[in-house]
Formats: structure tokens, sequence, C-alpha cells
């Protein structure tokens, strides 16, 4: 079967077409849908084809480990709430990275065993590839081969165990900030320890003890880098970790010589590092800052926030918005655990037939995930001229007269601007505060991901509209049905 390898590179060839082209279509939240079906066929495809290598074995084990892999996927795919998607993107994305070092130890392990460092008897376990089983090791590691594999380890565990963290994070299992004094040299001295240990191993030191200190020091570098990350930080470093997983599964693809692996991961490792720089640009952070700074980092007293919160019903916030000229509606993550999207773009179209200018008004990180609130409003239908972003809408707030925060906290806290002591002290908000008047719609009292108090809400000009964000737009939508009726 000659032809054999010659149909498999086609298919991985294809396969690399269907990312990419996914990830084209993956561009609008139009065509998002088909793209994420493009990018699964292309993987399929690739899974299959991997399958009918010629030196692939225990294809029984491979298939076993795959139906589990499906199944747990498939499950908690179906059953997992918009709302706590965030945090299972964080988990397979982790699962990634662990995959992309796991090959990396088998790799390891089987040079430490090359070298005649483990097993001084040779392994002939029925485990073993056949083509190990001439003299019963594994074929040798050209040293970029090496080089690569121990990268591609190091960084793979990194992502494993900080997306654990920010799974945990996300979760709502972990503080969301977990800070020591010192933090910023232990980890620093992590990862000196794990990249000396890492060079060791590149230059043919592998013995065992060694290669467990690699590992146990990158897991532990990644989880002590993402512990006192929070509030601004976070999808950044979730951003950053998408990227890692793909650099990770290319320079293990280069290993074992997969081309699919290498193009599936330099895809994913382009993609995440562009949307890391995207975040980090809008969080006017920059990467080294968010790995070893911390938002908030200089510590100190919270600045007092001062005044009351004022409630207002519906029908009074109704009216302010019917008589409005301008009106901007600012979605958060509220809004998404409500699933108001709907009842909001009712609630727009009837101030648009009364003649209001509305505009829907979106900070980079406000959901859980990038383009959350995009995907949202898209589901809605509403207009994408009617969406603005955050640096296009900030100078129109003060001509705003009534800016509506439905389900947003952290991302319209003005102390990000006023409290070096904050958590977010340092990130961009959208400017609310500077609209003539401000209707928040929440709940209650609670934090946002932050977990802090909000200055916006105790503003001379904010008024509470307290409620399920879509109950609460409910209400506004039938109270605008009564002063047109
Ligand atoms: P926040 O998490 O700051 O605030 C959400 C607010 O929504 C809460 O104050 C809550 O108040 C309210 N809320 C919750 N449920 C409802 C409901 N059913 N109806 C009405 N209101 C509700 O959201 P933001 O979007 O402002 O900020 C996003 C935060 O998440 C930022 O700190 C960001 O850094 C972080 N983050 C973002 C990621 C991303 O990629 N976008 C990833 C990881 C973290 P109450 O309980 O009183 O109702």
């Amino acid at each position: 079967m000659s032809w054999l390898p010659t149909l498999i590179k086609a298919c991985y060839f294809l396969a690399a077409l269907l990312f990419i082209l996914g990830l084209k279509r993956m561009s609008s939240p139009r065509t998002a849908r088909g793209g994420i079906v493009w990018a699964g066929y292309g993987m399929l495809l690739a899974v299959l084809a991997t399958l009918f290598l010629p030196d692939m074995h225990n294809r029984g084990l491979i298939v076993a480990a795959v139906l589990v892999g499906v199944s747990a996927a498939w499950w908690s795919g179906k059953r997992v709430a918009m709302t706590a998607m965030p945090q299972m993107v964080a988990l397979y994305n982790g699962m990634g990275g662990g995959a992309a070092a796991a090959i990396g130890a088998v790799e390891l392990i089987g040079y430490a065993r090359g070298l005649g460092l483990l097993h001084a008897v040779p392994d002939t376990s029925p485990l073993q590839p056949e083509a190990w089983a001439v003299n019963g090791l594994p074929p040798a590691l050209s040293p970029t081969e090496l080089a690569l594999g121990v990268l591609g380890a190091l960084i793979g565990a990194v992502s494993f165990s900080g997306s654990l963290v920010a799974f945990a994070k996300l979760q709502g299992w972990m503080d969301k900030r977990f800070v020591f004094p010192g933090q910023r040299a232990v980890n620093l001295l992590l990862l000196a320890a794990a990249v000396v240990a890492g060079v060791l191993l590149a230059t043919s030191h592998a013995s065992p003890a060694l290669i467990a200190a690699f590992f146990a020091l990158a897991l532990l570098f990644g989880l002590m880098m993402t512990l006192p990350i929070g509030g601004a930080d976070m999808p950044v470093v979730i951003s950053l970790y998408n990227a890692f997983t793909g650099l990770a599964v290319s320079f293990e693809g280069f290993v074992l010589g997969n081309e699919a692996m290498i193009i599936a991961g330099m895809v994913v490792g382009a993609a995440g590092t562009l949307l890391t720089q995207l975040m980090a640009k809008a969080m006017n952070r920059s990467i080294g800052n968010v790995l070893f700074g911390g938002f908030g980092a200089a510590g100190g007293e919270a600045q007092a926030i001062e005044g009351a919160q004022k409630p207002v019903d519906a029908s009074d916030a109704a009216v302010m918005m019917a008589y409005a000229e301008r009106v901007v509606i600012v979605p958060g993550y509220g809004l998404a655990v409500a699933q108001a999207q709907h009842k909001v773009w009712e609630f727009a179209q009837l101030l648009i037939k009364r003649g209001v200018k509305v505009k829907f008004a979106i900070h980079p990180v406000a959901g859980r995930m990038p383009g959350h609130m995009n995907v949202l409003l898209a589901e809605a239908g509403v207009p994408y001229d009617l969406i603005a972003d955050m640096d296009d809408i900030n100078p129109e707030f003060p001509a705003t007269d009534v800016a509506l925060v439905i389900g947003a906290n952290d991302v319209v806290n003005p102390l990000a601007k006023t409290d070096p002591a904050s958590p977010i002290y340092g990130m961009p908000i959208l400017d609310v505060s500077a609209a003539k008047h401000v209707i928040v719609i929440k709940r209650g009292r609670g934090t946002g991901f932050a977990g802090i108090e909000n200055a916006l809400f105790y503003a001379d000009n904010t008024r509470m509209l307290y409620g399920d964000g879509q109950a609460a737009v409910g209400e506004l939508v039938a109270s605008l049905k009564d002063i047109d009726a």
C-alpha cells in the first residue's frame, strides 16, 4: 500500500484547509457557526487519517480513549449553560496543553530510555511501538526535535495547570486573586528553574529525576502564575493560554513529524497570539505586566465611596428613555446570565420607532469571553451598525441623554480610573458616568468578576432598576408600550 502515506498527507492537507477556512468563517458572527463545523470536520479527518499511519500502534487503545473523550465532551457540551461556556473553554484549552505536555513527556522518557537512563532492561512490553522493538528502544531524537519537544512540554504544562486555575476562578471555586508578599520573585524563580531544567534536558542530561523535576516546576509555575491574576487581567491570560496550547501542540507536532498537528497548532497559536495582543492593548497592559505585575498590585486602602444607591421603577425609567434624544445601551455579563438579549433588542426597536437614537456599547472584556456580548447581540439580530466599540463610543457619552447599563459592572466602574488600590486600576472603562442620566439594571448589590464596589452605582446621576435583566427589560418594554398606547 505505497499510496497510503500520500493519501494520509492529502487528508492532512485537506484538514489544514478546513481549519483555515473554518477560522476565516469564525471572523463574523453570521458565518461563525458554519466555521466551527468546518474546522470540526477538518479535525475528524485529521484524526481518522492518523489512525491509518503505517507505524501507528495500539489502535484499539486509541479508539477507546477517543470514544471516552468524545462521549464526555458530547455530554458536557450538550448540558453546559451558555453562561458556563467560558470555563468550559478554559478547561478544554487546558486539556490541549496537557495533551501536548504528555506527548513531550512520552518522548523525553523514550529519549532517556535510549540513553540507558531508564529501565536497565529494555522495555519490550506489548504496548511499545514496533519501531522500538528492534532493540526495545525508541528512535533517537535530533537535537532540534529534542529542543522543540522540551519547549512544547514546558509551554503545554504551563497552559495545562494555568488553565485549570482559570477554570476554577471562572467557575467561582477559587478566590479571584490569591496574593502573598514576594510572589513575583517566587514566580520568576520558578520559571527560571523550569527553564534551566528544560535546557539541561535538551542538552542530553535526560535523567528520570530531571524529567520529573522539569514537569513539576512547569506545572507549579502555571499554577502560581495564574493564582494572583484576577479582574481585568483574566481575559488576557485566558487568550494567552490559548496561544500557548497552540504553540505546544505545534512543537510536539514537529517532534512526531505530524503535519496536521503542526498546522492546527500554528493556526491556534497565531490566532491566540493576535487575540492576546488585542486584549492586552484594549486593557492597556503589557503581557509581562499581566504575568508578573497584577492589577492593583500596589495595594493600599480602597477608596471610600460616598452617597447611596437610588432606586427607580421601570415606568419612570421608560419615560426617561422614551423622551430622550440619544440612548446608549451597555450590556455586561448579567445580560448573558439573564439571557435578556432578545428583550433588549425589542426595547431598543420600540425606542428607535419613537425617533430615539440608540446605540449599543461593547467593552472588549464585557462578559466572560472575548466577543461574548457581540455573539449575544448578533443572536438577537441587533444590526452591526448600531454596535460601537469602547474607543468609538466613549467620546459620545457626554452627548448621551441616558446610558442604560444591563448587567455590566466592572467594565463601567470609574474606580478603574481613580483608585490606585483597586484590582482593576488602569483598565480602560466605558465612560457611562459622563452621560446625563444613567440607569443600571441588576438584581441587587452583587459585585462583578473583580469582586469590588462600583462608584457608578452611587453617582448623583445614576438610578438603579433592581431586578433580573430579562424581567426588568420586559417591564421597560411594557411601560414603553403603555406610553405609546
Ligand atoms: P461583571 O462580572 O463585572 O458584573 C456582572 C453584573 O451582572 C454583576 O454585578 C451582577 O450583579 C449582574 N447580574 C448577574 N446576573 C444578573 C441577572 N440575571 N440580571 C441582571 N444583572 C445580573 O460583568 P462585566 O461584563 O461588567 O465585566 C466582565 C468582568 O469579567 C471583567 O472584570 C473582566 O475582566 C472579567 N472577565 C472577562 C473575560 C472576557 O474574556 N470577557 C474573561 C474572564 C474574566 P447582581 O448580582 O447584583 O445582579
